[in-house]
C-alpha cells in the first residue's frame, strides 16, 4: 500500500465509539491496539458524585474520571457502519494480517477465506479480492512484483 505525507486535514485512522448509559460514559471502544486515555468532563455537577469533583485553573467545576480505550476491532466498525462509514484498518490489524500470511480473515479470525480468481495487475502491483465464508466479510489483498528468477534467455542468432 502507499503511504501519504501527512495531512493535517485528513483525519487519523483512529476510530472511537463512546458508549452513554443513563447520561454517563460507561466505555470507549477503539478500533486500534494502543491504550487511549480519555479524560470525561461533566458539566452537570449537580448530585454528582463528589469524589469526581474536579476543577480547572480557571475555577471551572466538572464531574471529571479517566475512560482508557478498549480495542475492539469487530464492534467499532459495527457502529460506524451505521452511519454508512467504513473503519480503516489499522496498523496492529495488519501485521496481525501479515503474520498469518494473509490467511486469517481480520474480522473473525477464522482461516476459511477465498480470493478471487481474477488478478487485478498494474506492472509492479497486483491485487485480489479475498472473502471470508463464515463471516461474509470481503477484503483487497495487495501484492507487489519483487523480482524474477528462473530465466531462460531465448537466444536468437542472426
Ligand atoms: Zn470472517
Amino acid at each position: 500500500m502507499f503511504t501519504n505525507a501527512i495531512d493535517q486535514k485528513k483525519p487519523s485512522d483512529i476510530r472511537l465509539v463512546v458508549r452513554i448509559e443513563g447520561g454517563l460514559v460507561q466505555a470507549v471502544y477503539a478500533n486500534c491496539p494502543a491504550v487511549i486515555r480519555v479524560a470525561i468532563m461533566d458539566y452537570d455537577i449537580q448530585g454528582g458524585d463528589p469524589d469526581e469533583m474536579l476543577e480547572l485553573d480557571d475555577g471551572t467545576r466538572f464531574l471529571g474520571h479517566i475512560e482508557e480505550t478498549f480495542e475492539s476491532p469487530c464492534f467499532v466498525p459495527e457502529v460506524f457502519a451505521a452511519f454508512d462509514e467504513t473503519v480503516p484498518v489499522m496498523d496492529g490489524q495488519q501485521q496481525h494480517y501479515l503474520a498469518h500470511k494473509g490467511m486469517v480473515c481480520p474480522v473473525c479470525g477464522e482461516s476459511d477465506t477465498e480470493a478471487g480468481r481474477h488478478f487485478d495487475a498494474d506492472g509492479l502491483n497486483a491485487s485480489v479480492t479475498v472473502r471470508c465464508n463464515p463471516c461474509a466479510s470481503t477484503w483487497t489483498d495487495h501484492y507487489q512484483l519483487v523480482g524474477f528468477d528462473n530465466l531462460v534467455g531465448a537466444v536468437t542468432n542472426k
